[in-house]
């Protein structure tokens, strides 16, 4: 099993060289024997990721939603889109928690899909929708994967989750974030469980309070901080993080062995 991040930006990212933070995981159809491949995140930019790596919208079997901020569902109509008009109504797995389901669709997508060739479209017009329990684990081939809801944003008002995963391969376990602030005591049982970490790092120095920051990061036991590889960073200039004690920024285009 592979991870390929096609981009490692934040949602303002705007250096020429980087995209949002979406992923590719790879690996064998259990079934077929074929590659199969999830996008984890398919975000504004996705369409041009995805061009970049010479990957097509026919080329996914399945999509992963973490949460309904743009950067992670903003490319989902081209998603569509494309599929059902260029690519012969090529149907996609969309692996999204039961609760994000109707905002999705009432909120983000029908806009610019209730009405395409028709006038009664829906979101299963468009892709086999899998629902998940936000707290359930589901199987993808060779990885079991646990959802795991993370805040990501905490106010007065209301509280936006996401939906982390935390994924077991034969002889693996990753644990993905997602966006999710700094929460050691929320997140720790899973960073020690996990020989490899994506961890939402947000740098520079504005604070959000809806990312970890690097320098909440540098708090971590070294043995976390040993095993942690940093994405969704602006772009600012970065620091060192390998002396810092972590794996490193991931870079766009990185992949991860996760076999
Ligand atoms: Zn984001
Ligand atoms: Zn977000």
């Amino acid at each position: 099993m592979k991870l390929t991040f096609a981009g490692t930006g934040s949602a303002f990212c705007t250096a020429a060289d980087n995209f949002q933070s979406n992923m590719i995981l790879e690996t064998t159809n259990t079934d077929t024997g074929k590659l199969a491949r999830m996008l984890i995140d398919c975000g504004t930019d996705a369409r041009h990721a995805l061009h970049h790596l010479g990957l097509w919208p026919k080329d996914f079997d399945a999509i992963y939603v973490s949460h309904l901020h743009s950067d992670h569902i903003g490319g989902l109509e081209w998603i569509a889109l494309s599929n059902y008009f260029i690519f012969n109504q090529h149907r996609v797995d969309l692996y999204v928690v039961d609760e994000l389901i109707d905002p999705l669709w009432e909120h983000s997508l029908r806009g610019g899909l209730e009405v395409s060739d028709r006038g009664d479209r829906k979101l299963d017009t468009y892709f086999n929708v899998k629902p998940l329990s936000a707290t359930g684990t589901f199987d993808w081939h060779d990885a079991h994967i646990t959802i795991l809801p993370v805040d990501h944003i905490v106010a007065e008002e209301g509280k936006m989750l996401s939906y982390a995963l935390f994924g077991q391969t034969p002889s693996n376990r990753f644990f993905i974030t997602t966006d999710a602030i700094f929460d050691p005591d929320a997140h720790m049982g899973y960073y020690r469980k996990a020989d490899i970490i994506f961890q939402d790092c947000e740098l520079g120095p504005r604070r959000s309070g809806v990312h970890a920051h690097y320098d909440e990061l540098k708090t971590l036991p070294d043995d976390i901080k040993a095993k942690m590889w940093l994405y969704h960073y602006p772009a600012y200039a970065k620091p060192d993080a390998v002396a810092d004690g972590f794996c490193g920024f991931i870079l766009p285009g990185q992949s991860f062995d996760l076999a």
